[in-house]
């Protein structure tokens, strides 16, 4: 196998039988940065689960074809699904600094989050994805995390089954997440909430809390929201007891 730093992603729909077309971007990667030869193994994932060891079989100018050598399935992926609501970022980057960092970490699912305290609409929906899939090919894992439309509170709250439901807040009386690790060492799928820079106004904390949302602490300090969405993601895939080996 060539060494390679990260997976390659191709749509479900490159995967034919035994045989996967790559895409002209990944081809591009393979040919002009990798120089990859015939005979050379990669890794590609389909962003639905699947994991596949290839053998290239031919390189061309706008198309690399090769051969399935093994299947995996989930490889990489949490027993967990967790989403994340995320108040919407006056700087974009920021947002997009959360949105890779969080699937590294193993996030099911990202919902913008429209609350009062948010600028209108601050989401550029491709260049996120991009960014989703640049961060799925680099982290190893196989599933692509749902990016939902921009949403009201109220919304995500009504559209989300989750058996544990947090909302982070940075008031000093909360009790600390760690609190929850109990219900979160079972749960299988997960809701956290994160204001946006100006935080979460009282009559949003008070709707979430009558939908079943503990409000948490992430902590003494005041964090920025980015970091916050971070770092409680981190601490609902650290509660888990056992998670699925890498490959
Ligand atoms: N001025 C805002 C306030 O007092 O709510 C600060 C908001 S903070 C920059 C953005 C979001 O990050 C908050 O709404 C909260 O969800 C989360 N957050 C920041 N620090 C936190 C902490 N120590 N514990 C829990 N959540 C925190």
């Amino acid at each position: 196998m060539l060494n390679m730093t990260t997976n390659f992603y191709v749509p479900p729909s490159a995967v034919r039988g035994q045989r996967v077309v790559l895409p002209e971007e990944e081809t591009h990667h393979l040919q002009s940065v990798l120089r990859a030869q015939a005979g050379d193994e990669i890794v590609v994932v389909d962003g639905e689960g699947g994991w596949h060891r290839l053998r290239i079989d031919h390189l061309g100018s706008d198309q690399v074809v090769g051969t399935i050598q093994e299947t995996r399935q989930d490889v990489g992926e949490p027993d967990v699904h967790v989403t994340v609501g995320m108040g919407l970022l006056t700087k974009r980057s920021r947002f997009e600094t959360f949105v890779e960092k969080a699937v590294e970490l193993g996030v099911g699912r990202i919902v913008p989050l429209h609350t009062r305290h948010t600028e209108p609409e601050t989401l550029r929906r491709e260049r996120v994805r991009n960014v989703m899939i640049a961060a799925l090919k680099q982290c190893r894992r196989s599933r692509l995390p749902a990016l939902a439309e921009p949403q009201s509170l109220d919304a995500v709250l009504d559209a989300t089954a989750a058996d544990v439901r947090l909302l982070c807040d940075g008031a000093p009386d909360r009790p600390p997440l760690s609190q929850a690790v109990g219900e979160l060492e079972a749960a299988a799928q997960v809701l956290v909430l994160v204001g946006p820079e100006g935080g979460f106004a009282p009559k949003e904390v008070e709707g979430a809390e009558a939908a079943g949302c503990t409000p948490v602490s992430l902590g003494p300090r005041r964090l920025r929201a980015e970091t916050a969405g971070l770092a409680a993601v981190n601490a609902v895939m650290l509660s888990r007891a056992r998670q699925q080996g890498a490959a």
